[in-house]
């Protein structure tokens, strides 16, 4: 399962972070999870309590953002929303296109008492 190496890897980040700042635990957890990134929200929040049991994430606030899929066409320039990685441009539909935003897997915010 793709979202549990996901939950692995934010531990193991948050755990790195905690150390830094010689803190205790992790008080709350911003991500951002782009509606492109193929992370199962369902999924990714039944492997977090798997993962987290024990760590310093166990009591952590977990905050989801989801950027909406945009991209911009490689044709005529246009900016029009994705919904899926292969949707054409909405107005000369060229496949070719630069995604904007979307894809987005990363912490944005980690607060650590
Ligand atoms: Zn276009």
């Amino acid at each position: 399962m793709h979202e549990l190496s996901v939950a692995t890897s934010i531990l193991r980040i948050a755990e790195e972070e905690v150390e830094k700042v010689k803190g205790k635990k992790v008080k709350e957890i911003t991500l951002k999870i782009g509606k492109l990134s193929g992370v199962e929200l369902d999924s990714l929040k039944f492997a977090w309590e798997i993962c987290m049991k024990g760590s310093v994430l166990e009591e952590a606030k977990l905050i989801i953002t989801e950027p909406e899929g945009k991209a911009q066409c490689a044709e005529c320039k246009t900016v029009f929303p994705l919904e899926k990685i292969y949707d054409v441009c909405t107005n000369c539909k060229s496949p070719f296109k630069e995604i904007i935003s979307g894809k987005e897997l990363k912490i944005k915010k980690l607060i650590i008492i």
